[in-house]
């Protein structure tokens, strides 16, 4: 009992301290939009990869440097892809472009404090012989000098967890690709009972679904027994077949099969893979291999710079990053604002503020079924399980908000809506 009210009272000190953090984020950024200005030849700050680390890294930056610097941010997709959505939207019809919210109005950013590419990043080319900065190369060839850098470019895996397309119109057809191959199943295993495989659960209805996780509590390191009851009572009522503790071999290139589990199998026609997401780490090759941990993620400095003394100016932050057993939307956001402030604080030649993943980090929102849903966080010592509602999309308007974006409307949609109109009109036209 005497945990649970310290966990509140530690919940409530959050609220107020962030809410104090925007405020002040508000006026600097307030006083920095009629102060800056970015010169004739500004100095780059170059920001691979926007999503959740890297859109907010680049919304700080652009309100917050020095005069004669702006943010080259680059970014390979064209719409901000929204993850949580993703195991759902795989499922149900009808939501598809709501995973999609437009790049831009996010930033906030005062004129001239930023150039944003739409491309991939082939490659980082740091200064040699101790010289600061360097180039980065992206696939149309052009390449960019850069004085900073940070690398967000996250991790990589299939449907249900990332979309694997560039283009919003490519992402929504393999969403509906997804939910006309589930549709069709009627025997399906979802491999991997972390937030994205107990969401993609618990939306099937009407299956014969098998759910199989390596641990024996689900989800993973980070949450708590009590999250794990709630969560295994909800999906066997909802008639899940949970198998935990299991990690079996998981087949390729088959559509139909049997999975091989230590007592007995499982059969499929429908087989959901939500493990094996992978740190896109690619670009960081010119560092050294002790910048890399065991499980193949950047290895970096309290300061986020990445734990390689030769690049002291090149950081990271998000999924790519190995910076505690939080990965999430809300840590990779307040390590892309920490990135920020030492980008800036080492422009002005102050000493760098240390990142430390936070307990506060982890409050989540888990689905159970269609509507049913619960709050979680969980400070190691105690767990705050509330139950709450949510409606079939997640109530995902909130983030398009979020993002600085009007509900569902696409401009870019509205443009090639306009344009198709103008053309059918004018074919009609003598
Ligand atoms: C199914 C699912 C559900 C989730 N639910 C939640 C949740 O409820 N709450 C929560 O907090 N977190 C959730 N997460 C975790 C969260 O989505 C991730 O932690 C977060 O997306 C990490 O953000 P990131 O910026 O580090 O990287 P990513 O989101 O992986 O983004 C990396 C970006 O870099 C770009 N990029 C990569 N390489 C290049 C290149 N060479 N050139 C240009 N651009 C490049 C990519 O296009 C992408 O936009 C969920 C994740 C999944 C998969």
């Amino acid at each position: 009992m005497l945990a649970h009210l310290l966990l509140f009272t530690k919940v409530f000190g959050v609220v107020i301290s962030q809410a104090g953090t925007h405020l002040r984020a508000f006026i600097s950024s307030f006083i920095h939009r009629r102060t800056y200005k970015p010169g004739s030849n500004p100095k780059n700050i170059v920001v691979v990869g926007a999503s959740f680390a890297g859109y907010n890294a680049a919304r700080c930056l652009v309100n917050s440097i020095p005069s004669g610097y702006r943010v080259i941010v680059i970014e390979k997709n064209s719409h901000f892809q929204f993850t949580w959505v993703l195991p759902r939207f795989c499922v149900v019809e009808g939501h598809d472009k709501k995973a999609f919210i437009p790049y831009g109005p996010f930033l906030r950013a005062p004129p001239g404090s930023h150039l944003w590419i739409k491309d991939t990043v082939e490659e980082i080319i740091p200064s040699e012989d101790g010289n600061p900065g360097g180039k980065i190369r992206v696939s149309s060839g052009e390449k960019f000098d850069f004085e900073y850098l940070v690398l967000a470019t996250g991790s990589s895996a299939a449907l249900p967890s990332r979309v694997g397309q560039e283009e919003k119109k490519a992402g929504m057809q393999a969403l509906r690709d997804q939910q006309e191959k589930i549709g069709g199943a009627q025997d399906i295993v979802v491999i991997g009972g972390g937030p994205a495989g107990v969401e993609c659960k618990g939306t099937i209805p009407e299956k014969n679904v098998t759910l199989i996780h390596s641990r024996k509590t689900l989800l993973h390191e980070g949450f708590g027994i009590k999250i794990h009851h709630t969560l295994s009572k909800a999906l066997r009522d909802l008639g899940v077949n949970l198998i935990l503790g299991e990690k079996p071999t998981v087949p390729t290139g088959v559509t139909v099969g049997d999975i091989q589990l230590s007592d007995g199998s499982v059969h499929f026609d429908y087989l959901i893979k939500c493990v094996g997401q992978k740190p896109n780490t690619a670009l960081a090759k010119f560092a050294a291999p002790y910048a890399f941990s065991k499980s193949g993620h950047i290895r970096i400095k309290p300061s986020l710079q990445i734990a390689d003394d030769e690049y002291p100016r090149i950081y990271a932050a998000g999924d790519v990053i190995d910076a505690g057993s939080l990965k999430n939307g809300r840590s990779a956001m307040q390590q892309g604002q920490v990135v920020a402030q030492n980008i800036v604080r080492a422009i002005r030649g102050k000493s760098q503020i240390e990142y430390q993943q936070k307990w506060w980090e982890g409050l989540t929102k888990l689905t159970m079924g269609l509507t049913k849903s619960v709050a979680y966080v969980t400070d190691g010592r105690a767990e705050w399980v509330i139950p709450t509602k949510s409606k079939i999309d997640l109530d995902c308007q909130q983030v398009w908000k979020f993002m600085g974006a009007t509900p569902f409307v696409d401009p870019d949609e509205e443009k090639e809506n306009n344009s198709v109109t103008e053309m059918e009109v004018s074919s009609y036209l003598p």
